[in-house]
């Protein structure tokens, strides 16, 4: 008698573009290895903004389960979504679609993917964040959540300051950087191989043994503020490692299997 072989759940990352993405390896790499290789399949889905609306209503009936969503598009998942979390709720944006039965539930596993990713507890640190866009909007809202004390510089001042009133922390103009515990570049300075020194108020040896240093934006590795920061003897966690911890938050939430850190670092780093 043959066996009738189900197709595989559909993931994907939706994006745009989309096309430069690690989550197809990692999250792929990590469904073999909990032995879902067959249960499940992720893939990359590049969609203008036009069509993102149209396309996500019909991703349950095409076999999807569940998707990541990367830029533009975070905001427009979280209003679309018949349900949200608390932390997409109030980040305003959601990374993390799951559709069951009609419905559309959207979580942010940007925020929690950020604090798992460091090394020590943030609760009562000084954190230094750099950038006030999508990625620092998370961020800020995850370390003030931890518990940590924030001070927001943005290469333009006032949307420091408004983002500080919505979700909490203070803005900053002139930043020390010695006078901190954690610092986190959420900011775009230094993707595509610029010099992150002359766009952030950072200077190469200004970093100290003891700070946690962040930099969400990944290409080089390791990018030359993480280089300056570890050279100091602070620790360093790259974007990379943000990219492993949020979709291993994501993948649990869809197949409520932990997936294994290392498979997805491996994949991730390809
Ligand atoms: P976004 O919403 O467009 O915000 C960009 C931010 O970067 C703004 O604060 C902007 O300041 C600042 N900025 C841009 N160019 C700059 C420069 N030359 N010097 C100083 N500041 C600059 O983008 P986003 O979604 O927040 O993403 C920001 C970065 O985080 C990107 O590099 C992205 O790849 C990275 N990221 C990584 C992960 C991960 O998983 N590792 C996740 C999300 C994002 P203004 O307000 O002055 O324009």
């Amino acid at each position: 008698m043959l066996m009738e072989s189900r197709p595989p759940k559909r993931l994907a990352v939706l994006g745009h573009p989309v096309g430069h993405s690690r989550s197809p390896a990692m999250q792929n790499a990590a469904l073999e290895d909990l032995g879902l290789g067959d249960a499940f399949s992720y893939e990359a889905v590049d969609l203008e903004p036009e069509v993102f609306a149209e396309f996500v209503s019909g991703m349950e009936a095409d076999g999807f389960v569940g998707a990541n969503v990367t830029v533009p598009h975070k905001r427009a998942a979280l209003v679309l979504a018949d349900l949200a979390g608390p932390a997409a709720t109030a980040i305003g944006a959601a990374n993390t679609l799951t559709f069951e039965s009609g419905r559309i539930r959207a979580e942010n596993t940007d925020a929690p993917g950020l604090i798992d990713a460091l090394s020590a507890d943030p609760a009562g640190s000084r954190a230094l964040l750099l950038g006030a866009g999508g990625a620092g909007r998370a961020a800020l809202w995850a370390l003030t959540e931890a518990g940590a004390g924030v001070s927001i510089w943005n290469r333009t001042g006032s949307r420091a300051t408004e983002l500080a009133a919505e979700i909490g922390g203070s803005a900053i103009a002139d930043p020390q950087a010695r006078d901190f515990d954690l610092i986190v570049n959420s900011s775009a300075a230094g993707l595509g191989g610029g010099d992150p020194f002359s766009d952030l108020p950072l200077e190469p040896d200004g970093f100290r043994a003891g700070q946690v240093v962040v930099d969400l934006v990944y290409g080089s590795n390791p990018s030359p503020l993480l280089e300056a920061a570890a050279t100091a003897g602070a620790t360093t966690v790259d974007g990379l490692e943000i990219l492993v911890r949020q979709g291993a938050r994501s993948l649990a939430i869809w197949t409520g299997r932990e997936p294994s850190l290392e498979v997805m670092r491996a994949a991730a780093r390809g």
